[in-house]
C-alpha cells in the first residue's frame, strides 16, 4: 500500500494540524512528531555522539521517530491490535511529516466517511501519544507497560476523547456534575460501569434513591475485553433493571460519552458501531417512558467503578449490600450519601 504521494507542504501541514478538532496537547503531539522535534536519540545524538542509539522499546534497531511510531515490532503490534487493525509498517511511510499527513488526511482508498475520519485521526493521534509514553516509561522508569494493558488504555482514552457529532438532548435530568449527585425526590439512579481485562470483563450497576441510600449492587461477569463493548453490556444490564423500578423514575448513568450520546440522540448520526447497541436498547425500553440516561464524568461514577473493579480482581460477582459488600465500595456509598444530603436541601 503506498499512501499519500501528494503529502501536503510544511505550511499546509501545520495549519491542518492546529485546525484538528482533538485536544490541543494531541496537536502539539502531532506537530512535534511532524516536525522531527521529539528528543529521540537520534536527534541527541548530534550533540553527544558517543551516545547509545538503540530503540528503547525493541532493543534491536537505531531509535529514531520513524522507527518506533512506524517500525518497532513493538508499536506494530500496537497499531494492529487497535480497532482498525493497521498494517502501519506496509504504509511506506517516508518521513514523520507524512505519517502525521496520512491520519490528519487518510488516503480515499480508505473509503472512510467524516466521523470515521475524525476517529481515524483521534485514534491515530492517541496512540502516538501513548507510543511516546510508552517509551518514556521503558527509558527513564524502567518499566516495561504490558502490550494488552496498552491497547486496553487506549480504547479507554479513546472512549473518553471522542465527542460524535449528535446533537446533546437537553434535559432537565442531564446534569453533568464531576461529582455523584442524588437523583430527584422519588427516583431511582443506576450507575453502570465495567472493569475490562484481558480476556473477559466485569460490569456493576449500583443503584440508589434520593436520598443516596444503596437499593442495590451487582456485578456480573462478561465475555468481551473490548472497552466499549463492556461498557454497552452494563447500560444493557441497567436497562433490564431499570424496566422492572416501573413504580418510579429511572436515570442510568454512565461514563461512557460514546454509548450515552447515541442513545440519546434519536436514532440519528448514531456511530456505526454501536447501531445494533442502541437498536437494542430502543426495543427493549420500547413501552417504558419512564427510564432516561445520562453521561456523567468518571469521578461521579465512582461506586460502579469501584465495584466493577473489585469484582474483577476478586472474581466475585453476584449482589451486594452495605453488610455485604467490599469495604472499597461502602465507603463510596457512604460518603457520596453524606456529601449529597448537604446539596438536597439547595436544589
Ligand atoms: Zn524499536
Amino acid at each position: 500500500m503506498k499512501f499519500g504521494d501528494n503529502f501536503s507542504s510544511s505550511d499546509s501541514l501545520t495549519r491542518k494540524i492546529w485546525k484538528a478538532n482533538i485536544h490541543e496537547r494531541l496537536k502539539m503531539h502531532l506537530w512535534r512528531i511532524a516536525f522531527n522535534l521529539l528528543p529521540t536519540k537520534d536527534q541527541l545524538r548530534e550533540f553527544s555522539p558517543s551516545s547509545d542509539t538503540c530503540c528503547p522499546l525493541c532493543n534491536v534497531e537505531a531509535e529514531s521517530a520513524l522507527h518506533f511510531f512506524t517500525q518497532c515490532h513493538i508499536a506494530r503490534a500496537i497499531w494492529f491490535g487497535s480497532q482498525w487493525n493497521l498494517r502501519i509498517d506496509k504504509w511506506q511511510i517516508h518521513s514523520p511529516a507524512h505519517l502525521i499527513d496520512l491520519f490528519i488526511d487518510p488516503p480515499s482508498s480508505l473509503l472512510l466517511d467524516e466521523e470515521q475520519k475524525a476517529e481515524f485521526l483521534l485514534y491515530g493521534a492517541l496512540t502516538l501519544d501513548m507510543i511516546w509514553k510508552w517509551r518514556n516509561k521503558v527509558l527513564y522508569e524502567k518499566s516495561t507497560p504490558v502490550e494488552g494493558q496498552v491497547i486496553r488504555s487506549l480504547q479507554k482514552l479513546f472512549l473518553e476523547h471522542w465527542r460524535p457529532k449528535v446533537p446533546v438532548i437537553s434535559s432537565a435530568l442531564t446534569r453533568r456534575c464531576a461529582r455523584w449527585c442524588c437523583p430527584n425526590q422519588g427516583m431511582v439512579k443506576l450507575n453502570c460501569d465495567a472493569a475490562v481485562g484481558d480476556l473477559s470483563s466485569c460490569i456493576a450497576i449500583v443503584a440508589r434513591d434520593w436520598r443516596g441510600n444503596l437499593v442495590f449492587a451487582i456485578s456480573k461477569k462478561v465475555n468481551t475485553n473490548v472497552p466499549v463493548q463492556a461498557e454497552a453490556f452494563a447500560i444493557l444490564l441497567a436497562v433490564h433493571i431499570a424496566i422492572n423500578f416501573s413504580c418510579c423514575s429511572c436515570i442510568i448513568e454512565s461514563d461512557c460519552k460514546v454509548c450515552i450520546e447515541a442513545i440519546n440522540s434519536g436514532g440519528n448520526l448514531v456511530p456505526w458501531r454501536l447501531l445494533n447497541f442502541v437498536e437494542f436498547v430502543k426495543y427493549v425500553i420500547s413501552g417504558y417512558n419512564h427510564v432516561s440516561f445520562n453521561w456523567v464524568h468518571r469521578e461521579a461514577n465512582k461506586a460502579a467503578h469501584v465495584l466493577a473493579n473489585w469484582s474483577f480482581n476478586q472474581s466475585l460477582f453476584g449482589s451486594f449490600d452495605l453488610g455485604f459488600g467490599p469495604p472499597s465500595f461502602v465507603n463510596v456509598i457512604l460518603a457520596e450519601a453524606s456529601q449529597s444530603t448537604v446539596f438536597v436541601g439547595v436544589q
